[in-house]
């Protein structure tokens, strides 16, 4: 990974590739037909987090996406409405699903990095009536990602969750990166998970399994969950060798997420020594780096990852003015600082 040849590829967390141990894992995984019986890896696994979790059942299914949608068809019907940030996954990068599939209304509310108002949670809850939907959930996701993988604290989760229940809300936590949040701020995962009815998690992201993620709340929400599972496609038969991987991944890979933070502060020392960069969020707590391209610069986000391109570091353009870089498994101390000089090298070169 450090030969100037190769490129250093900063554009997800998902890009990881199971490792030898990993695929081992998932070769030797027990297995059976998960719909017509049981597959054991499947259900180790579903078990394992339900316990780390703190929870009374999880359910495995193949994405992210799929674990919040059946969350929100779980605890809404058609006609209903949930609330979440205005940059929240659910709302953004799962193409309106809620409506398409559930018959779903959104109420997003504007928030800082993820963090709501409780008071404006208050204020959006609609008040019964003829004319109005129901409003019925208040959806949270932690790390965020769209505000460069900050974590809620986990005062102000309780208090925006308390907030939801008191006025007969259920909660749902879009943890696709819950584990990131459990490094950064030391929290156990089932304190996090405590406050919500519903949880999901990601092992295809920094966790590094190939494929996989789950819901988890309690035995009869998850039971709804199987049902909805079916429905949208995501029942799966020898899943234990998908599920093996996650197994894997839960038991070996959560820890060494403080190397993936650490590698992004680095990240983050050399954008801040950049001149025409500047950190939006201004604090990296975990593997997240998103950065402001000013005009002075002389082109834009897309123009400044081109650029990236040319010297082998590659990344997305996250808005026309900003960038986002994520450290993950395979990006060592030396790929960071040597990304790091590069992009330090792009913002004084100019456009
Ligand atoms: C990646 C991600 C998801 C789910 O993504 P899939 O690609 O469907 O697995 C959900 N929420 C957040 C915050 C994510 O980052």
């Amino acid at each position: 990974m450090s030969s100037t040849r190769e490129t250093i590829d900063l554009r997800s967390d998902t890009l990881t590739l199971p490792s030898e141990a990993m695929k081992q894992a998932m070769v030797t995984s027990p297995l059976g037909d998960d719909m017509i019986d049981v597959d054991p890896t499947v259900e180790q696994l579903q078990a394992d987090l339900a316990r780390v979790l703190r929870k009374e059942a999880a359910l495995f299914m193949p994405s992210g996406t799929m674990t919040n949608q059946i969350a929100l068809r779980v605890h809404c019907q058609p006609g209903d409405e949930f609330i979440c940030d205005d940059q929240a996954h659910i709302y953004h990068y799962e193409q309106g699903a809620f409506a398409q599939l559930s018959g779903l209304s959104v109420r997003p509310l504007a928030g800082n990095c993820g963090c709501l108002e409780p008071e404006a949670i208050v204020d959006a809850i609609r008040p019964p009536g003829l004319h109005t939907v129901t409003t019925r959930l208040l959806c949270l996701e932690n790390t965020h990602n769209r505000g460069g993988g900050t974590v809620i604290p986990l005062d102000l989760c309780a208090e925006l969750c308390e907030t939801a229940r008191s006025h007969g809300l259920a909660t749902h936590l879009d943890g696709a990166r819950l584990f990131n949040a459990v490094v950064a701020s030391g929290v156990a995962a089932h304190e996090f998970a405590a406050l919500f009815d519903t949880v999901s998690v990601c092992f295809s992201k920094g966790l590094g399994a190939p494929v996989g993620s789950a819901l988890a709340g309690s035995r009869e929400a998850i039971e709804k969950a199987r049902r909805y599972r079916k429905l949208f496609g995501g029942a799966m038969r020898q899943a234990g060798v998908l599920a093996g991987a996650a197994l894997y991944a839960l038991h070996h890979n959560v820890e060494r997420l403080a190397e993936d933070h650490r590698t992004a502060a680095l990240l983050a020392e050399c954008v801040r020594r950049s001149p025409h960069l500047t950190l939006e969020p201004e604090r990296v707590e975990t593997n997240i780096v998103i950065f402001r391209v000013a005009e002075a610069w002389g082109g834009d986000a897309a123009r400044f990852v081109a650029r990236l391109e040319e010297q082998g570091v590659r990344s997305f353009p996250f808005s026309r003015r900003h960038v986002r870089l994520v450290t993950h498994m395979h990006i060592s101390t030396d790929d960071a600082l040597k990304a790091g000089e590069i992009v330090e090298r792009i913002a004084r070169e100019r456009a």
